[in-house]
């Protein structure tokens, strides 16, 4: 039923409902890397809960887990603060849902004392992976970390420094915090499963689960061993890098030695973005790494500084999901057979 025609008895019902079966699935995908119901299960029942909330803002209860960032830290790994916390992200399911997101940010930037009214986006793929932060001190590696409930992470420093594609030492000696995704490629993904069913343990559900569960681990020597990936797209506090927009920091994080993924794209307007959309959509099958949308972000820095977040995601940026990839495949196996 649309939420506009419920009583708030009726919304408070459903919402009532739907937490604790969230929370559920959020323990058993974060906590135990091992999902019950698919991704687009999850993400339509999150999406009910967020519109119930928003159309009876009263119902919003501290716990609900639209107003936390998914994640666990689990008590056998030591933990790590995230000083600046590592946040989730906002999103839509639709090039309507993102123009509305579009017209609300251009609304408020317009309010800011700001010098960015015209800005543009960064567009980037939204790689399948698990949220990942590497500290630098003096440009040595010096911690690792995952997103954990996005303030406490849990500390993973021999797991990350067994994967090549993370710098020990970087090309300047700068002090920071980068973020970024760990992601197990396609082929990886499925040679690992592979070797799991003839040895007759359980596969892993999908690529995201098999990265997590082989980063999450007291065994260093079975993380180097399941070729684990990274792309970097972040930093905690830009300050000390020379660049003031979002493509010029994947630029930069290259040049200091990170992995980045080079497919980003600066869009001037919404007919950009989705070109964008369509042209990766098309293309998603053949990455050798799993994505489930794209992001698109504000692009100068300052400005993403200047318009900030909420407790759970930035307000500048926004992931638009892709449908499930199952679907698509079903429509493709249709064409076939016609
Ligand atoms: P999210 O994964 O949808 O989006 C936020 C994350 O995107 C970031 O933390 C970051 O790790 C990642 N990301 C990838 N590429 C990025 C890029 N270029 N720039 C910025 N960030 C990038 O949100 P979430 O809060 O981490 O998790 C929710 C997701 O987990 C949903 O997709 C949901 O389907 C899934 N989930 C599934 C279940 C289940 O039972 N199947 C349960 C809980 C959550």
């Amino acid at each position: 039923k649309p939420v506009q025609e419920m009583t708030e008895q009726a919304a408070a019902e459903e919402a009532a409902t739907l937490r604790p079966q969230l929370r559920k699935w959020g323990q058993q995908y974060y906590d135990a890397d091992n999902p019950a119901v698919e991704d687009d299960v999850y993400d339509r029942n999150y999406a009910r809960l967020v519109a119930l909330e928003t159309a009876f803002p009263a119902l919003v209860t501290p716990d609900s887990p639209t107003q936390h960032v998914g994640g666990s830290v689990r008590g056998d790994l030591p933990k790590v603060n995230h000083d600046i916390p590592m946040l989730s992200l906002g999103d839509v399911f639709s090039i309507d849902e993102l123009r509305e997101f579009n017209d609300r940010l251009r609304k408020d930037v317009a309010t800011e004392d700001t010098t960015d009214e015209g800005f543009d986006y960064n567009c980037e793929l939204k790689i399948d992976g698990l949220a990942i932060s590497l500290r630098y001190e003096n440009g040595k590696f010096v911690q690792g970390s995952t997103r954990g409930n996005g303030s406490i992470g849990e500390d993973i420093t021999d797991n990350l420094a067994t994967l090549p594609s993370i710098p020990k030492k970087l090309s300047r000696p700068l002090t920071i915090d980068v973020r970024g995704e760990c992601y197990m490629p396609k082929q990886a993904f499925l040679d690992l499963n592979a070797r799991r069913e003839a040895e007759g343990k359980a596969p892993f559900a999908n690529p995201r689960n098999a990265a997590a569960g082989s980063l999450r681990q007291l065994h260093v020597q079975v993380t180097a061993e399941r070729k684990l990936e990274t792309f970097m797209y972040n930093i905690a506090d830009y300050e000390p890098l020379d660049t003031r927009t979002q493509s010029g920091l994947l630029d930069e994080l290259a040049e200091l030695g990170f992995s980045t993924n080079p497919t980003y794209q600066v869009a001037h307007n919404m007919d950009d973005v989705a070109a964008y959309i369509d042209q990766y959509q098309a293309k998603r099958a053949d990455l050798a790494y799993g994505i489930d949308g794209i992001v698109i972000k504000a692009n100068p820095l300052p400005l993403q500084r200047a318009i900030g977040a909420t407790v759970k995601v930035p307000r500048w940026a926004i992931a638009y999901k892709f449908p499930p990839e199952e679907v698509e495949t079903v429509v493709r196996d249709i064409e076939w057979t016609v």
